[in-house]
C-alpha cells in the first residue's frame, strides 16, 4: 500500500464505510501507521463525513429543481469520493437532530476574502470544460457569485475530477452565503491530492465556522501545514478567543 494506491482506490472512504476486505485493511493500517499524510486525511474524512451526512437532505433539496438526473450523475461520479461516500450513507442513516444552542458568533471570523484567480495563458485550444471554467471565472472575478456557481457546475458536469472548478465553486457558495453547499465542495478538494487542497482546508474551516461548527473548523485548520499554516494558526487563536 502507498499513498497513490490509497487515493486511487478511495481506501480512506471505503475503510470508514467498512467496505474493505481484511487483507486490504491490514495493508492499509500498516501504511497508515507510517504515513502522516494518510493519517491526516483519515482524520479529516472522519470529521467531515458526519457533517456531510447531516447536511445531505438539505443539499438534495437544493439540487432537485433543474435537471435532477444529470446533477445526480455529476455528484455520483466516482472521483467525487467524499460526497459519494456521504450520499451512500444517507439513505439508511438515522437523521441526526441538529442541536440548537446559544453558540458564540463566528460570523466575522468566517468571512472569506475571495480566493485569487489568475487566468492561465493557454497554448492549445481549451477543452469544453475549460472554456466553461474560464467563462465562469470571468463572473467570479466580477463577484457575480450566482453566475459563477452556474458556470462552475456546468464545467464540473463535463469534467468532475477537475479540482480548480470545484474549489472555486466551494468558494463561490461560501461568498454567496451558502456555507452548507460550500462545505460539500471544499471537503472533496480538501481531502484530495490537488494543489488546491491546502487552501480548500482553510476555506472549509470558514464554511464550518459560518455554520457555528467550531470543532470541525478547528480540525480542518489543524491540517493546514503548507502556505496557509500561519493564517490557520492565527484563526485558531481567534476562534478560541471568541469561544471563551
Ligand atoms: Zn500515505
Amino acid at each position: 500500500m502507498d499513498c497513490e494506491r490509497a487515493n486511487r482506490e478511495n481506501i480512506v472512504e471505503r475503510y470508514l464505510a467498512g467496505k474493505l476486505d481484511p487483507a486490504t485493511i491490514d495493508e492499509w493500517e500498516g501504511h497508515l501507521f507510517a504515513c502522516d499524510r494518510c493519517a491526516e486525511r483519515l482524520e479529516l474524512c472522519q470529521t467531515i463525513t458526519p457533517v456531510l451526512r447531516e447536511m445531505a437532505p438539505e443539499i438534495r433539496r437544493e439540487m432537485q429543481p433543474a435537471k435532477p438526473a444529470r446533477r445526480w450523475l455529476w455528484i455520483a461520479l466516482p472521483l467525487a469520493a467524499a460526497a459519494m461516500f456521504a450520499f451512500t450513507l444517507v439513505d439508511w442513516a438515522p437523521k441526526p437532530k441538529v442541536a440548537v444552542s446559544s453558540t458564540p458568533d463566528y460570523t466575522l471570523l468566517a468571512k472569506l476574502d475571495p480566493p485569487a484567480y489568475h487566468a492561465p495563458t493557454l497554448r492549445s485550444v481549451p477543452a469544453p470544460a475549460q472554456t466553461k471554467f474560464r467563462d465562469a471565472m470571468t463572473a467570479y472575478q466580477a463577484h457575480d457569485w450566482s453566475r459563477a456557481i452556474e458556470g462552475l457546475k456546468a464545467s464540473l458536469e463535463l469534467d468532475s475530477a477537475a479540482a480548480a472548478p470545484r474549489f472555486f465553486l466551494g468558494a463561490s457558495y461560501l461568498l454567496s452565503g451558502n456555507p452548507q453547499a460550500a462545505a460539500i465542495e471544499l471537503a472533496q478538494v480538501a481531502t484530495s491530492d490537488s494543489p488546491f487542497a491546502e487552501e480548500a482546508r482553510f476555506d472549509l474551516a470558514k464554511a464550518f465556522l459560518a455554520q457555528g461548527r467550531k470543532e470541525e473548523a478547528l480540525t480542518a485548520l489543524q491540517q493546514c501545514h503548507g502556505d496557509f499554516a500561519p493564517q490557520a494558526a492565527d484563526l485558531i487563536t481567534r476562534i478560541q478567543g471568541v469561544s471563551k
